[in-house]
C-alpha cells in the first residue's frame, strides 16, 4: 500500500478491449514521453501464442479505421498472426419484402474484418508486453471507489482523482480514462448522467458450420419482424451467428436441440412466410420504377450459405440495451467505449464507436501534452467530448431507429422501409457515404 501512494499516476486508464489500445499514448507518441500509464483490469490476463481449434462464440466486425487504430499501436500484426476473416461484401435484407442493400469494395479493399474478442484482447496484451517499461498493467484488480478532486485548486483537497482498489490499494491520477463497460462504475461515481434502456430483445450467439466450404468472405444480415439476424464469416467453414430477438424465443433457440436450431437458423435466413403480395407487388413496381431511371444502380441478390451444424456449446445469450452518458468528460475523467455509449448490435459498431474515441482522445491529449498542458484539464477534454458527440449521436440515434423500424411487421412501415432500402439502394453516391462512415 505505501508503495502505491507514493506511485504518481499521471494517467490512470481502466482496463479494457478499448483502454488496452490507449497505452500507445507512451508507446508510440513523443509526446507522453514523461507521463506514466496504469491499466487496471478487473478481468484475468488473456493471451494465446496460437488461437485453439474452435473459435470462440464473441466476435466483433472490425472497421478498416479501428484496424489502422491497432496497427499504429503495433498490435494488428499479432491479430493477423492470430486468427481474422475479410469480408469484402455486406448484404442487408428484408424478411417482410424482396427489399434488400449491398454494400461492397469496387476495388480489392476489405470493407472490414470478423475477429474473435480473444483475438483482439491476446494481440493488445501481447503488445502491452513491449511498452510494459512505460505503461503498468495491473490484472485481476478492480477499482472500488474514486474520490474527486474539485476543479478549483483548494488546499485541503487533492488535486487528484483517488482510486480505491478491491485489495485495499490506493491510486492517484490526474486524468481517469472510465472503459469499464456499459455499466460504468466511473460514470455511476462521476455522478455523470446516462440515458438509457433496455430493448425487448437479447442477442443469441453461436459459431455455426457451414454445409458446404465458400469463399465466406460475405457478412449477411436479415431484418425479421423479431429483431436482426447476422451471419459473419470467420473461415471458409465457419461463421458466426448473432441473432437478436425477443427474450423468450433467445431462451428457446438456446435451450432446443441442436438439429432445431439449425433448423430454425436456415429458415430464419430462407423463409418468406413473412412477405405479402400487397408489399411485393408495391416493392417490384419501384425497383422497376428505380431501375429505369438508374439501370446501374442496384446490386445482384447473393444467396446465404446454409447451415450443417452448430458447435456444441458455443450457444450463449446477452440482453440488448442502448446508452448515451450526456457528458464524456468532467474535470479530471473521460469516459469511452461503451461506459460513454451502448447501442444494438445491428450495426456492428459499438467497438468500433469505442476505438474512434481512442483515436480522438489520444489526437487532443496528443496536443495537450505537445503545449506542457494539463493532461487532466477540462479545456481539451471537452474538444473530444464536443468531436466524439457529434459522430457517436447521429450514429446512436440512427442505429435505434433503424431498429424500431425494422421491429414491424405494419404495412405502411414495412412499404416505407422497402422504398427506402431500394432507393439507397440504387443511389451508389449515398451508399459509399454510409460505407465511407461505418468504415471510421
Ligand atoms: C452480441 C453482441 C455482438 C456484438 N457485436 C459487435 C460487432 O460485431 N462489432 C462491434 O463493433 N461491436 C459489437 N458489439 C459491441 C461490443 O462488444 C462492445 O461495444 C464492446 O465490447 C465494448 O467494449 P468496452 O471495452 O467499452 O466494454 P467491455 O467490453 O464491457 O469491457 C469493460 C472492461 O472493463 C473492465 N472493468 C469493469 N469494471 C472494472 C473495474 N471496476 N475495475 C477494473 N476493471 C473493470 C472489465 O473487466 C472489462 O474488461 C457486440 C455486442 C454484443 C452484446
Amino acid at each position: 500500500m505505501f508503495l502505491w501512494q507514493r506511485v504518481f499516476f499521471q494517467t490512470m486508464i481502466n482496463f479494457s478491449t478499448f483502454s488496452r489500445h490507449c497505452s500507445f499514448f507512451r508507446g508510440h507518441d513523443i509526446h507522453f514521453h514523461d507521463k506514466k500509464i496504469a491499466l487496471l483490469e478487473a478481468g484475468p490476463r488473456k493471451e494465446y501464442d496460437r488461437m485453439p481449434d474452435n473459435f470462440s462464440n464473441r466476435v466483433s466486425s472490425i472497421s478498416p479505421g479501428s484496424a489502422t487504430l491497432l496497427s499504429r499501436f503495433g498490435a494488428w500484426d499479432h491479430v493477423c498472426s492470430l486468427r481474422l476473416k475479410p469480408f469484402r461484401r455486406m448484404q442487408v435484407w428484408d424478411a417482410c419484402s424482396e427489399a434488400m442493400i449491398v454494400f461492397e469494395k469496387d476495388d480489392l479493399d476489405d470493407m472490414g474484418y470478423i475477429v474473435e474478442n480473444d483475438v483482439i484482447m491476446s494481440a493488445l496484451t501481447k503488445q502491452l508486453d513491449a511498452v510494459a517499461d512505460r505503461v503498468e498493467v495491473f490484472y485481476g484488480s478492480r477499482a472500488v471507489g474514486y474520490t474527486w478532486p474539485l476543479p478549483s485548486h483548494s488546499c485541503d483537497t487533492s488535486p487528484w482523482v483517488q482510486i480505491e482498489l478491491a485489495d485495499g490499494h490506493r491510486l492517484q491520477t490526474k486524468l481517469l480514462i472510465g472503459a469499464d463497460g456499459h455499466n460504468s462504475v466511473v460514470r455511476k461515481e462521476a455522478e455523470i448522467k446516462n440515458i438509457e434502456h433496455q430493448y425487448d430483445q437479447s442477442a443469441v450467439v453461436a459459431t455455426l458450420h457451414l454445409s458446404e466450404a465458400t469463399d465466406n468472405n460475405v457478412a449477411w444480415q436479415r431484418f425479421l419482424p423479431t429483431g436482426p439476424i447476422a451471419l459473419l464469416p470467420l473461415s471458409d467453414t465457419v461463421s458466426s451467428l448473432v441473432w437478436s430477438t425477443s427474450h423468450e424465443h433467445a431462451l428457446e433457440l438456446l435451450t432446443m436441440d441442436e438439429e432445431s436450431f439449425v433448423d430454425s437458423i436456415n429458415s430464419a435466413f430462407w423463409s418468406n412466410a413473412n412477405h405479402s403480395d400487397f408489399i411485393d407487388t408495391a416493392g417490384a413496381m419501384f425497383r422497376s420504377a428505380i431501375s429505369l431511371l438508374k439501370p446501374s444502380g442496384s446490386a445482384v441478390r447473393q444467396l446465404p450459405p446454409s447451415i450443417a451444424r452448430v458447435d456444441p456449446e458455443s450457444r450463449a445469450m446477452f440482453p440488448l440495451g442502448m446508452g448515451h452518458a450526456t457528458e464524456y468528460v468532467q474535470h479530471r475523467v473521460a469516459l469511452i467505449g461503451d461506459a460513454a455509449h451502448r447501442v444494438h448490435p445491428l450495426a456492428g459498431q459499438g467497438v468500433n464507436l469505442g476505438f474512434g474515441d481512442i483515436s480522438c482522445l489520444a489526437h487532443h491529449l496528443s496536443a495537450a501534452a505537445f503545449n506542457g498542458s494539463d493532461l487532466g484539464s477540462l479545456k481539451h477534454l471537452l474538444k473530444f467530448e464536443t468531436e466524439r458527440q457529434r459522430h457517436n449521436v447521429s450514429l446512436i440515434t440512427a442505429i435505434d431507429m433503424l431498429k424500431r423500424l425494422y421491429s414491424t411487421k405494419l404495412a405502411p412501415l414495412v412499404l416505407l422501409r422497402t422504398w427506402g432500402l431500394q432507393a439507397t439502394n440504387a443511389l451508389p453516391p449515398v451508399k459509399e457515404q454510409i460505407m465511407a462512415f461505418a468504415s471510421k
